[in-house]
């Protein structure tokens, strides 16, 4: 980890400023993510480097707990939104402090992960036969000591009706260092073991990067992306076409674009939700489908993440529906008499 001074007079920069945000969201940057910026204000410095704007207090949507979770989290750090998945925040620590981050209320205020809440953790999945999937998140998984993840891994995979495991991280491209042959192959002992991998922008993808997912793609653990869409960082096709395709030669799935929550003090970072929608459609056909994420919206109070995508449809008849492709060019498909209604009902055309 590098400390604020020395970051700032490494870029010959004022700490002042920088300091102020710091005391309020504590900066944490990686040895390995620092080296990666090429320049003051670039794509990497912006996720990481404390802003002023953070502390503007004036966004009429802004909210602390964007995704309502303290409210359903019926053991504290345990978030069960679905019902046959729980989100269990095992850690508040980070190998990057990303300044748009929701959870960044809790750095001040960690919930650390103790003997008691472990056990009441595990009890209330123990008692919910529903839950069939189990998602390790925080914070980062991967920043706990091993032998302590290890240890919760083993206990959640002796309950029955536990069938999938997975793995929040941003580790492989924060701090790739952190992935040796022998946690690859630990970790995977759990499985099926799913990672889905946090990652933003092309440039994050390092040789270290490449090897870390290499270890653990070998070792059997299937791997996928999550990407936040952040203005002026990301919010161009160029940009995510080359991230999708390049993850996908490190044998990561594109699964999740983000939309921002809608945290306190992270206006700065949010595109339109418009935005996100034409992005994926100047994306679809363009690139390898196996390339295209779902851009979803995490609904605020907890309700939810719900796809946007913009509707190929240009209209629907009474024997046909006119399609568009990804040029704008127009066909149409058969339809079959009764269908006309339960289309244009599931397409929201009333
Ligand atoms: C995102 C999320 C999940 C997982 O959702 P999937 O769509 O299955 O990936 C589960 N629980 C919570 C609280 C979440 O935020
Ligand atoms: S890696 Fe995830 S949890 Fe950690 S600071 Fe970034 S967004 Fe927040």
């Amino acid at each position: 980890m590098i400390s604020l001074e020395d970051f700032a007079s490494q870029w010959k920069m004022p700490v002042a400023p920088m300091m102020a945000v710091h005391r309020v969201y504590p900066f944490v940057l990686s040895r390995h993510f620092a080296g990666l910026i090429r320049t003051p204000e670039d794509p990497l410095w912006r996720q990481v480097v404390p802003d002023p704007r953070e502390l503007d207090e004036s966004d009429p949507v802004g909210l602390r707990d964007p995704l309502g979770e303290e409210r359903r989290s019926p053991v504290p750090n345990l978030v069960h939104r679905y019902p046959d998945r729980v989100l269990w925040i095992v850690t508040d620590a980070c190998a990057v402090h990303c300044r748009f981050c929701t959870r960044k209320r809790r750095w001040t205020h960690p919930v650390p992960l103790h003997d008691d809440l472990i056990r009441e953790a595990l009890h209330y999945i123990r008692k919910t036969p529903a839950i069939h999937d189990v998602i390790l998140s925080g914070g980062d998984p991967l920043m706990l000591p091993l032998e302590l993840l290890e240890e919760l891994m083993a206990k959640v995979r002796e309950i029955p009706h536990v069938r999938l495991l997975r793995l929040g991280t941003r580790v492989p491209f924060a701090d790739p260092v952190r992935i040796t042959p022998t946690v690859a192959r630990r970790l995977a002992a759990y499985g099926p073991l799913y990672m889905n991998i946090h990652v933003n922008h092309p440039w994050e993808i390092s040789e270290e990067s490449r090897e870390a997912c290499r270890l653990l793609a070998d070792a059997g653990i299937p791997l996928g992306s999550q990407t936040v869409l952040l203005k002026g960082i990301n919010d161009s096709a160029p940009v995510l076409s080359s991230l999708f395709t390049e993850l996908l030669t490190l044998r990561v799935r594109p699964y999740y674009l983000l939309q921002m929550d809608l945290m306190q003090g992270t206006r700065h970072f949010r595109t339109p939700l418009a935005a996100g929608a034409e992005l994926m459609a100047a994306l679809r056909n363009r690139i390898s489908g196996l390339a295209i994420p779902q851009f979803v919206v995490d609904l605020p109070q907890g309700l939810g993440k719900v796809p946007i995508t913009a509707s190929a449809v240009e209209r629907v008849d009474a024997d046909r529906v006119i399609l568009q492709n990804f040029a704008g060019h127009a066909t149409a498909y058969p339809l079959e008499p009764e269908e006309r209604g339960r289309l244009r009902h599931i397409l929201g055309l009333g």
